[in-house]
This record gives structure tokens, sequence and C-alpha cells, in this order.
């Protein structure tokens, strides 16, 4: 059974490329099952069952050459991802055999589909929305649980929903508005209407406002804090960072069937993906002279969104040690006194003072004593107030967070022409506007050359 007749039928390889242990070539479309039935042996794959996993050989119909031993899974629309009839062939073969099943699928009717055609399809046959799919995206890309979380979160259509019921509430304001402009009834008609838009103008900014908070904390789990850390040398920089390097921190988060990401310098702290910045700097400045040290570490405050400072709390304060404190006054930043495990030189109290009470962590990474607390820190730094984002939706996409942004500037503008005493139907007209802007986000008003665009960031095989 097949649902829409216009798309054809289309195959890629959707495992990572390399050498798996299994790779999986997916084929989607009205023909998947009978081009499938060309190429194999085994049971007769158009009398299966769906949602059945079916052993046997991928052969070449023409030279009857057996290619790989398979097992093929058969997934009948409507119950797939695309919603049309899905077919998926574990090989075991390795990379040519995989490769030339893909070009036998291709030989017998199947078209190789573009990045991101699969997702499209889904999200064309209204299986998902816009967001949900570029939460696939964020899926494949996700750099810690807790960023998958958050696309699992969307992808479950949090954020839609959100989004649904602001629209709703302002085409209720609409409809009303447009009741009270047919049945002027009352007098005072013109001045109701103005307050009601008003009124609902401001309340929803005001949602807006909210989703929009959550934005940079979002940017953070997509992209990474940007973290520096700075400190003299000899403080003991590079074995914290190896420290947070060496645990099994592994930042990439397999999701089965999803391509692995390229490994940057990122750390993960307690969920919160750190992007270290020129940690090549803290590697080379250990046996180099000081003043590489601090002009360095300038550049990489000014670039990040946390600085980790690290004072050695067996010396007493120098001068560079202020400097650094001074440099990262303005910062959201955590002082830490490392090797404590020596007797103490360093004064607190004076510490405090000259650095406004920023909080310090006391470690000895020598003795792995305080750097759990530390890490803690880290991550409470940045989920305070969002801790439970299980429940709660974030904005993570700079398209939704672009689209929130204009709705919040036709709101305004719904609330200059109130105050400017526009006349009501022109008012209405920006108050449709942002109507239409958060349907963007869902893809409820969608342009195929955004669509285009979009999917295909998607990789092969998705
Ligand atoms: P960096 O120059 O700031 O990167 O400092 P390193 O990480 O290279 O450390 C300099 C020296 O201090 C090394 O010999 C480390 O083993 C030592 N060190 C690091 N952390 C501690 C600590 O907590 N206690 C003690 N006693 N020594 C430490
Ligand atoms: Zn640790």
């Amino acid at each position: 059974m097949a649902t829409v007749t216009e798309f054809d039928t289309i195959a890629a390889i959707s495992t990572p490329p390399g050498e798996g242990a299994i790779s999986i070539v997916r084929m989607s479309g009205e023909e998947a099952v009978s081009i499938a039935q060309k190429v194999f042996s085994g049971k007769d794959l158009t009398q299966a069952k769906s949602h059945t996993i079916n052993y046997g050989h991928i052969v070449d119909p023409k030279t009857h050459e057996e290619i790989d031993e398979v097992m093929v899974s058969l997934m009948l629309a409507p119950k797939t991802f695309t919603r049309e009839d899905v077919v998926e062939i574990n090989c075991h073969g390795g990379i040519v055999a995989t490769n030339r099943i893909l070009q036998l699928l291709l030989v017998n009717g199947a078209r190789l589909a573009e990045p991101g055609e699969f997702t499209k399809r889904a999200f064309l046959h209204g299986r998902i929305d816009l967001t949900q799919a570029e939460s696939v995206m964020d899926l494949i890309r996700a750099k810690t649980d807790r960023s998958m979380k958050i696309a699992l979160n969307q992808l479950d259509g949090n954020l839609s929903h959100l989004i649904d019921s602001l629209r709703k509430d302002i085409l209720d304001v609409l409809a009303q508005v447009e009741v009270n402009i047919d049945y002027p009834e009352y007098d005072d008609v013109e001045e109701m209407t103005t307050k009601l838009l008003k009124e609902k103008a401001i309340e929803i900014k005001q949602r807006i406002e909210q989703l929009l908070k959550t934005a940079s904390q979002g940017k953070i789990m997509r992209e990474g804090l940007a973290t520096a850390l700075v400190g003299r040398p000899n403080v003991g920089k590079s074995s914290l960072l190896n420290h947070l390097l060496h645990e099994d921190k592994a930042i990439v988060t397999d999701v089965a069937g999803t391509t692995r990401d390229v490994i940057e310098e990122y750390v993960n702290v307690s969920g919160v993906p750190l992007k270290l910045i020129d940690t090549a700097g803290i590697r080379e400045t250990d046996d180099k002279v000081e003043k590489i040290g601090v002009e360095r570490s300038k550049k990489a405050i000014e670039q990040s969104d946390l600085v980790l400072l690290v004072l050695n709390a067996a010396e007493s304060l120098t001068k560079e040690d202020f400097e650094l404190i001074r440099l990262t006054n303005d910062k959201k930043r955590i002082i830490i006194l490392n090797k404590t495990d020596l007797e103490e030189k360093l004064d607190r109290k004076e510490l405090a003072k000259i650095s406004g009470n920023a909080p310090v962590y006391a470690t000895s990474i020598l003795k792995n004593e305080g750097v759990e607390a530390l890490e803690e820190a880290i991550s409470k730094l940045f989920f305070n107030g969002i801790e439970n984002s299980q429940s709660t939706v974030m904005v993570t996409n700079a398209r939704h967070i672009a689209l929130l942004k204009k709705a919040q500037n036709s709101l305004d503008s719904v609330l200059e022409g109130i105050s400017s005493g526009m006349p009501v139907d022109l008012v209405q007209i920006d108050m449709t506007e942002a109507w239409n802007l958060l349907g963007e986000i869902t893809g409820e008003s969608y342009e195929d050359e955004l669509l285009d665009q979009l999917f295909s960031q998607f990789c092969l095989g998705k």
C-alpha cells in the first residue's frame, strides 16, 4: 500500500561511511518492496508482513552473483518514518558490498536520495512538522546527552505545541476583532477592540520573550560553550584539561544509524558541552616564556562565554594573577584554586576582595580532589532555572530564533499602531503577520526554497 503517487522511490546508504560492522541501505517509496524483491533471494518480500525482518541474500539478477548475506526489514506505509513503504537492507559485507547493493537498487528502479530527502518526505507527508525535521538534524549533531534530550523533546513536538497555542491565541483575537467590526452594536467598539488587541499583543510578546530566553542555553547545547582555560604557567591548566578530556566523556553520542560528528576540542562537563578555546596554546606555552601566555589568554578570554581561571593555592598571588583576574572581571568565570594538597600560601580574603567574590573552587587535580564539585558548578551555572529541561521547551535553532524575533517585531508594530491611533484594520495586518511568522516555524506556511535549503543540510541517507 502506498500513500502518495508523485513520489518516486529513493535509496541511500543510511549508516556513516567507513568500516562499521553493519551498514544499512534504505529505500523509501511505492516501489521499494518490488525493487528489493528483484535483487533479493529468500522469502518473497512482496508477500511478507509489515514490520518484519527477513533473512536472505542480495543477488545481482543479471549475473546471478551473490553479493552479500543480509537481513531485510520491511515496513509498509503508513506506519513508517516517511509514511511510505520503507525497506532497509542490513548488510555486513563492508563498504564495497554496501555500495554494490545501492548500485543494484539504482539500476533496478530506485533513485539516489538527496541529502535529507527521507526526512523531507516525512515532513511533506505530514508525519513530522518542520521543528521536528530540524531536530532530526540536531540529533545527528548532538554533542552531549543533554543536547540530545532537547532535540528529542523537540522531536516530540513540544516546541510545535507551544507555537500552535500562540498562533491559536492570535487567531482568536483576530476573530474577535472581526466580530467586533462586523457587529458594532456598542458605541465604544473601536476602543474595546484596540484594548483587546493591545492586551493580547503584550501577552503574546511576553510568552515569546520567555521562549527566547532559553535561546542562549539552546545555542550552547548546539554549539558548545566557548570556554577559555587560563592561568599563569605551572598552575595546572594542562592537568585540568587532561582530566576533563580523559575521563570517559566521549562527547559524541551514538545514535543508531546517524553519522558521527567530527570531534573537535569539546568536553562534556555534566551535560554542558564546552568548546575549549585555544587549548593548543595551553599545551605549547607549558615550556615557553610567560608573556606568550598572557597575550594569548587575552584573546581567548575575549572570545569566551566562560572563563576557567586557574590559580596556584601554594603560592601568593602574583602580578600576573592580578592581571588575569582584572581581565576577566566582567566575564562569567569560575576561579579554580589548584594544588590544595600543598601548604596554602594564597590569601583567600585578598582574592575575594579583588575578584568581586567570584565563585572559587578548591582542587587538587593531582589527588583528584574537588574536580567533581567544579564540574557540577560549571553545569549549574548554565542550567540554573532550566534544570528540568526535560519538560521545558528550549529554542535551539537559529531559524526559529530569527522567526520568533520577527514575530516580536510585528507585535511591536501592533502596539505602536495602537498607540499612534492607527485604524484597527491596519493593526490587524501586523497581528496577522505575527501569526504567519510563527507558522513558518512549524512549517504551516512554508516556502519550497526554504525546504530545499533546510533539508539539504542533512546527511545522505536521512
Ligand atoms: P600548566 O602549565 O598550567 O598547564 O600546569 P601543568 O598542568 O602542566 O602542571 C604543572 C605542574 O604542576 C605539573 O608538574 C603537575 O603535575 C603539577 N600539578 C598539577 N596539578 C597539581 C595539584 O593539584 N597538586 C600538585 N601538588 N601539583 C599539581
Ligand atoms: Zn572529573
